[in-house]
């Protein structure tokens, strides 16, 4: 039903990747339901206390997700971005590498968390996600994603149990 509201764009942001734009399904009251409510349905909320989103579409999803069944939100950001003690992980780009950075008193020990992002592609954002939470004693039970490119293969990456509601070729 969600992938109607799923907009192609060739070549950005740049030549030879095709993004999948997302904003067509926020815009949409059935589609934003809909996706809100797949995300809920793909794991046992009893098996999760609390939902981390990375930045900045993880925000969107992982919100609404939160707020939809009653818990709290734990934002992944950019270097920078986080005024208290933050721990930070560095990843794999392409050309280069990136860090994302997390407050370290974000989860209490032990807490077991549910990742959620808007998209799987190579699956670094989201390995690196995990890594960040173990780091300051979280427990990830598992991913989350609107949409998976199965190409790409990232969820060989994710030492979590990753589910997602739109697969591509
Ligand atoms: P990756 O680390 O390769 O799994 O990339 C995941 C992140 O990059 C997600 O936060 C996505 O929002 C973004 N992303 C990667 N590829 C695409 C794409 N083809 N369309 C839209 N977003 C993408």
């Amino acid at each position: 039903m969600i992938e109607r509201f799923i907009r192609d764009v060739p070549d950005f942001p740049k030549p030879g990747i095709l993004f999948k734009d997302i904003t067509p399904l926020l815009q949409s009251p059935e589609g934003l339901k809909a996706s809100i409510d797949g995300l809920s349905s793909l794991v046992d909320p009893a098996s999760y206390d609390v939902i981390c989103g990375i930045e900045s579409r993880g925000f969107i999803f992982g919100t609404a997700l939160a707020h939809a069944l009653g818990k709290g939100f734990i934002p992944i950001r950019k270097p920078g971005k986080l005024p208290s003690k933050t721990a930070a992980e560095s990843y794999e780009l392409e050309y280069g590498t990136d860090t994302i950075e997390v407050h370290t008193d974000a989860v209490s020990p032990g807490e077991r968390v549910l990742m959620v992002d808007d998209l799987l592609a190579t699956g670094g954002t989201m390995e690196a996600g995990l890594n960040l939470i173990r780091k300051i004693g979280g427990d990830p039970v598992a991913c989350v994603f609107v949409i998976e490119l199965l190409f790409l293969n990232g969820r060989a990456r994710l030492d979590a149990p990753s589910h997602s509601l739109l697969k591509f070729d």
